[in-house]
């Protein structure tokens, strides 16, 4: 799914000057639209904040009326899709697994995947608190949305260990799905994609059903995600109104700490793991692996990538084909490592700006949020920014937070699909090679599988 492609214009210009006039018009794909939206947002916002006098034009008619509805209906839109796009996610991604196949190769690959992505997450957490990216400014005014109004993991969450764990388990899977308790959710979810998978044809009507449905909110976020740029820009006009340039420095500090957990995620944790349990060359497998990440990045999209994943795996790395058609698309749907990085930055971010203290049990809750939010988003653009709300209601952090990250989310979200789709292949690597179904000839060898650069590969999306 390509945002920018619906968003040209469908219908003929008959009159022929309108006609070229239009041509000459650049036409702006969604990235750039936000892009604009953002300086625009912001230049507004700081125009109000230090040259509009106050009063209830600027307050009540601007500030607190057209910039705080729309701004905050599409923080609603957002919200909407969480609860059945993680669920249908989910669903689809478990019952996808073939049993069969889940042996120790399986098993193997979903620890791996799990493990990584809680190493970001923690590293996310870590590299948060040493920049403190929302230190110094405090946004509490700006009124939040209350994340209190969704419930929290449970009301026993932050007791004891036990009851935190015992409350994964739902006691009424419809509630938790109405109170958009995720945790739970997530766990019934992922029970029903097994049992889906176990009964096979018995229940085809019932899978079609939740992979067509999964369609639905794919397109449906597709079209939330048209108005973005006019949400971005009142939201940030709101914001910089309130707060003038406080908010600024804010957010540079955010994007840097993004980019510096990523890049540890990249060079650090997964080339360690390769070299310890794999014993193959960091260096030779990021060489090999470039053109694949700079795919990724390119339309932040893991989904598109699995075919060329695949294909580079196996012709220059000799990854045996037999397990990457099964860890790559698995990973594509449930390991996203760079994901839970920005969700972890961006919890240390909000929760900084708006003054709410974060705890031991709150950053436990965060890493096991934000591991099983991976798991619910899906390989397309933007879907980060929305389990993100998940995450934030899981410790009672306001909405409002996405509002400063949404303006410069793209360029991140470019990012962390090139460190989502490398950890899949790292993942992949050591299994294969632990399995003994990597021909390391193949991986030595600089030259080989040159022919998948020049092949162009189907996107699936
Ligand atoms: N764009 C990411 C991916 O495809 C998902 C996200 O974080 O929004 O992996």
């Amino acid at each position: 799914m390509e945002f920018t492609n619906h968003l040209q214009p469908t219908e003929e210009e008959p009159d022929e000057e309108a006609a070229g006039q239009r041509r000459r018009l650049p036409r702006l794909g969604l990235t750039s639209r936000i892009l604009l939206a953002l300086v625009l947002g912001l230049a507004v916002g700081v125009v109000f904040h230090y040259l509009v006098p106050a009063g209830p034009v600027r307050d009540e008619v601007f500030v607190g009326g057209i910039f705080y509805l729309l701004g905050q209906g599409f923080i609603r839109l957002m919200q909407m899709l969480v609860v059945p796009l993680v669920f249908c996610s989910i669903v689809c991604g478990a019952a996808a697994i073939d049993t069969k196949t889940l042996g120790s190769v399986g098993l193997k690959t979903l620890g791996l995947y799990l493990l990584t992505t809680a190493v970001a997450i923690t590293l996310a957490l870590g590299v948060g608190n040493l920049i403190n990216p929302g230190e110094g400014v405090d946004m509490s005014s700006l009124g939040a949305t209350a994340a209190s109004d969704a419930a929290p993991l449970d009301e026993a969450a932050g007791t004891n260990v036990a009851d935190t764990l015992l409350s994964i388990i739902p006691k009424n899977p419809i509630a938790s799905l109405a109170n958009g308790d995720m945790l739970p959710l997530i766990f019934f979810a992922l029970f029903t994609g097994i049992v889906l998978a176990r009964l096979g044809r018995r229940v085809e009507t019932v899978h079609s059903f939740f992979v067509q449905f999964n369609d639905i909110m794919m397109e449906m976020t597709s079209l939330v995600m048209k108005v973005a740029p006019l949400g971005v820009f009142c939201l940030l006009a709101r914001t910089f109104a309130n707060v003038g340039f406080e908010a600024f420095l804010p957010m540079l500090k955010y994007m840097g700490g993004v980019l510096l957990a990523l890049g540890l995620q990249l060079c650090v944790t997964y080339m360690v793991l390769l070299w310890l349990f794999a014993r193959m060359s960091p260096l030779m497998f990021l060489r090999k692996f470039f053109s694949v990440a700079a795919f990724g990045f390119s339309t932040a999209t893991s989904n598109a990538t699995i075919p060329l994943n695949i294909e580079t795996l196996e012709k220059k790395m000799g990854v045996d084909r037999r397990i990457s058609s099964f860890t790559i698309p698995l990973g594509a749907t449930i390991n996203m490592d760079g994901t839970a990085i920005m969700q972890g930055v961006a919890v240390v971010f909000t929760a900084q700006l708006f003054g709410v203290p974060l705890g031991p049990v709150e950053y436990a809750t965060v890493i096991a949020t934000a591991t099983l939010a991976s798991i619910g988003t899906a390989g397309v653009p933007s879907v980060g920014l929305i389990t993100l709300s998940m995450v934030f209601n899981a410790v009672g952090l306001p909405l409002e937070g996405i509002a400063l990250i949404m303006g410069i989310d793209r360029i991140l979200d470019m990012c962390r699909t090139a460190v989502n789709i490398t950890g899949d292949a790292v993942v992949t690597s050591i299994v294969a090679k632990q399995a003994g179904r990597v021909d390391m000839r193949v991986f030595r060898d600089p030259d080989a599988g040159r022919e998948v650069d020049d092949v162009r590969l189907a996107v699936h999306q």
